[in-house]
């Protein structure tokens, strides 16, 4: 099946391109598909990076805003941005895997394919189709099963509802050679809409996100209420959020860091991340990472751990691994002048971190000032329940009931 070969190859030679600024990374498909053994994937550390940095932009521009305000401003528009990339990532891994599989295990394709093929066109073209309604079906038509073949005209469906918003003849192919030729193209097509599409921005302002009011197709079909939940149905995601980028500056001194060990298998997103903000350093995993005991006082560092003698892989290298933890770290061997830490993530920290940022404020090392999207409802109900407690009779030497 030479044909299909060739299909696979167009297909594994489609990349992206992501901007920052004037600045831009190509992003090959595989890196772009990419899940990692902790539950993250690349697009993960993308869209925390977009979120992330266009809070920090604007901080940068509005001096003494409030940072949980941009969190409130970007939020729709980072919650839009997520739903490009996955759908991005599903279309294209699914159609990698569909393509493997019937080229890896000989699966013979059946005339039946170019019917039904054949047969979905005729509803495009005389135009009697809802693109929406129809692209919900054929998700939900692929969800249901796991026959290559059914598979692989649901896939060759959607891309074409993808691409055409009519079509001048219905599409019959003499041969499946025909067709891959034809899909060969149609891939190109849909990168180039895609790429459209990720170099949207909420302004005029090239750093900030795509933006929250899509008019355009994707717009329309991400607020299909049904393709919504399929959507989210087939894309993974975390169990556990985790803070997958994070900045942190003060008067003089500005770093990045992404959650991990840092090693080759997130090079793509330091060399990433290294060229949208040129030579701005990374807070990595060092030594002198601090994991702490739950007497929030004692401690062990990243080398202790790793001068264990028979210390136990797997999970336990996620002792070390957060984003914050790295750049207390960074903060200790820099020993920058000005101490007071402004950091932006995108969750609350965790329980390890939480326990070092509380070791710190006790120390009075520094002031950290840690900022996440989650701060705006604590920060509301802190204040209502402010109120309610300043009028209630009970606090103004009411009696208890
Ligand atoms: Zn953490």
């Amino acid at each position: 099946m030479e044909n299909l070969e060739k299909l696979l190859g167009t297909l594994q030679e489609q990349s992206f391109t992501f901007n920052y600024g004037d600045r831009e990374a190509r992003i090959d498909l595989d890196t772009l598909l990419s899940d990692y053994d902790d539950g993250t994937s690349f697009i993960d550390y993308i869209s925390d990076f977009y979120y992330v940095q266009s809070v920090y932009q604007k901080l940068k521009n509005s001096e003494g805003a409030d940072p949980v305000e941009f969190f409130k401003e970007f939020s729709n528009s980072n919650k839009s941005y997520y739903k490009l990339l996955s759908f991005i990532k599903f279309y294209y891994s699914e159609l990698e895997s569909c393509l493997q599989s019937l080229n890896d295990n000989g699966i013979e394709l059946e005339e039946y394919c170019l019917f039904a093929i054949f047969e979905f066109s005729l509803d495009l073209y005389f135009d009697n189709v809802d693109k929406e309604v129809s692209l919900s079906r054929y998700f939900y038509f692929l969800e249901e099963t796991s026959n290559p073949l059914h598979k692989f005209i649901f896939l060759v469906n959607i891309l074409e509802i993808l691409i055409w918003d009519k079509l001048d003849s219905p599409l019959y192919y003499e041969s499946f050679d025909e067709l891959f030729e034809h899909l060969s193209y149609l891939l190109y097509a849909l990168t180039e809409e895609v790429q459209k599409l990720l170099r949207r921005r909420l302004s005029n302002d090239k750093l900030y996100l795509i933006s929250a009011p899509i008019h355009d197709w994707f717009g329309k079909i991400t607020r299909n209420k049904s393709f919504s939940i399929v959507l989210n149905n087939l894309t993974k995601t975390q169990d556990e959020k985790l803070n997958c980028y994070a900045v942190a500056y003060g008067n003089d001194f500005y770093y990045y860091a992404i959650n991990h060990m840092d090693g080759e298998d997130r090079k793509k997103l330091h060399d990433t991340f290294n060229s949208f903000l040129e030579n701005i350093p990374a807070a990595r995993l060092t030594d002198q990472v601090r994991y702490f005991l739950p007497n929030e006082i004692d401690y062990i560092t990243y080398e202790e751990f790793q001068s264990l003698p028979d210390k136990p892989d797997g999970n336990f290298n996620r002792m070390f691994t957060c984003c914050e933890r790295k750049i207390f770290a960074k903060l200790r061997t820099d020993k920058p002048a000005d101490k007071y830490v402004n950091i932006i993530v995108t969750q609350a920290p965790c329980e390890y971190c939480s326990r070092e940022l509380r070791y710190i404020k006790n120390n009075k090392t520094l002031t950290i000032d840690i900022n996440y999207p989650e701060l705006s409802n604590i920060n509301s109900y802190d204040s209502l329940a402010r109120k309610i407690f300043d009028s209630c009779p009970r606090h103004m030497g009411g009696t208890d009931i």
